[in-house]
C-alpha cells in the first residue's frame, strides 16, 4: 500500500472506522474514501456496486457492521444477521469484481465456540456450538471470515480477516440498552455520581471474564496487518489480559469517583463465561498492544469531558 493509494474505509464514522482513519492519516495516507451511511447504504447492493465502479478503491478496510452489546444482540437477532450479511456480501463481492488489491475484514471474538479452550486460538473457529446470546451476529461474522478465505482460494483475492476482542474507546456507543459493558458502565457511574445516587446496577453475576482492547490499538493493528499479513487464516487481535466484570465495574467506579455501591442484577444474562484471545500469533509477527485498561479508560473519560458528554444524549 502506497501513501497515495486510494483507500476505502467502510464504516468510517463508527468507533473502529474513525480510529482507522486517524491511524491512516497519522501515517501519511491521505487518499481516503469515507462515505457515511447516508451517502452510501452498504446493505444496498446496487448502491455498493455503483460506488465501487465509480471510485475504484485499491484497498478496503471493512469496519462497517451493526454491533451491540448482549441485550441488543439477544433481542434483535434477525437485524444483526441480515444487516451484517448484506454489508459484508456487498463490500467483499464488489471488492472482488473491481480488483481491489487487498481487503481487511473485521470479525469479533464472539465467533468462537462458547466453551472454546482458553486462551482462544484461531484454530478453534467452527469446532463447536456458539454462545446463544450473540449467535446471529456470530454466524454473520463467521460467514464474512469464510468469504474472505474462499475468495482468496477461488479467485486469488488478497482478502484477510482479523478477530478483535471486546473494543472500547472514543466514539463508542454509550446507549444503556444497546451498548457493550464498558461504555454502559462508564455512563452509569458518571450519571450516578452526578445525581448523587446510592447504587449502580451491573448486569449478571459479575463473574464473567472479558478482555478489552482500546480502539486506537486495534487501528494500529489493522494497518500493521494490511501491510504485513497475507495468510488465509484469521488472526486474533487483543491484549491477552482478562478481567472479571466485577473488577471492571470497580475499576470504572474508582476512576469516575463514584462513592456508592454495586448491585448485581442476576435476571440479566452473563453470556459466555470467559472470552480471552490467544494473541501469540500477532505478537510473534511483531505487533503488541500499547494502551492498558487503566490508560484506555482514562483516555475515554477525558474524551467524554472534551465532548461535554454529548454521546450520552
Ligand atoms: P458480551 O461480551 O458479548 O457478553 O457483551 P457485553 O459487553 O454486552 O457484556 C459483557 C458482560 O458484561 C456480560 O456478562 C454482561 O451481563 C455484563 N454487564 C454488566 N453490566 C452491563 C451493562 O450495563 N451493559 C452490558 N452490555 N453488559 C453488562
Amino acid at each position: 500500500m502506497e501513501k497515495a493509494s486510494k483507500i476505502f474505509v467502510a464504516g468510517a464514522n463508527g468507533m473502529v472506522g474513525s480510529a482507522i482513519v486517524r491511524e491512516l492519516q497519522k501515517n501519511g495516507y491521505e487518499n481516503l474514501l469515507l462515505p457515511n451511511s447516508k451517502a452510501l447504504d452498504l446493505r444496498n447492493q446496487e448502491a455498493v456496486a455503483a460506488f465501487f465502479e465509480k471510485n475504484k478503491p485499491e484497498y478496503v478496510f471493512l469496519a462497517a457492521a451493526k454491533v451491540g452489546g448482549i441485550y441488543a444482540n439477544n433481542t434483535y437477532p434477525a437485524e444483526f444477521l441480515y444487516d451484517n450479511m448484506m454489508i459484508q456480501n456487498n463490500v467483499i463481492h464488489h471488492a472482488y469484481l473491481n480488483n481491489v488489491k487487498k481487503l481487511l475484514f473485521l470479525g469479533s471474538s464472539c465467533i468462537y465456540p462458547k466453551f472454546a479452550q482458553q486462551p482462544i486460538n484461531e484454530n478453534s473457529l467452527l469446532t463447536d456450538t456458539l454462545e446463544p446470546t450473540n449467535e446471529a451476529y456470530a454466524i454473520a461474522k463467521i460467514s464474512g471470515v469464510e468469504m474472505c478465505k474462499f475468495y482468496k482460494k477461488q479467485y486469488g483475492c488478497q482478502f484477510i480477516s482479523a478477530m478483535p476482542t471486546n473494543l472500547y474507546g472514543i466514539n463508542d456507543n454509550f446507549n444503556i440498552e444497546n451498548s457493550h459493558v464498558l461504555p454502559a458502565l462508564l455512563r452509569k457511574f458518571v450519571e450516578a455520581k452526578n445525581k448523587n445516587e446510592k447504587n449502580v446496577t451491573v448486569w449478571g453475576t459479575g463473574t464473567p471474564l472479558r478482555e478489552f482492547l482500546y480502539v486506537d490499538d486495534l487501528a494500529e493493528a489493522c494497518l500493521f496487518l494490511m501491510l504485513h499479513y497475507n495468510e488465509e487464516s484469521t488472526i486474533n487481535v487483543g491484549t491477552g489480559v482478562e478481567i472479571s466484570i466485577k473488577e471492571l465495574a470497580e475499576t470504572i467506579k474508582e476512576k469516575v469517583g463514584f462513592k456508592g455501591e454495586l448491585v448485581f442484577d442476576t435476571t440479566k444474562p452473563d453470556g459466555t463465561p470467559r472470552k480471552l484471545l490467544d494473541v501469540s500469533k500477532i505478537n510473534n509477527l511483531g505487533w503488541k498492544h500499547k494502551i492498558d485498561l487503566n490508560d484506555g479508560i482514562q483516555k475515554t473519560i477525558d474524551w467524554l469531558h472534551q465532548t461535554n458528554f454529548s454521546s450520552f444524549k
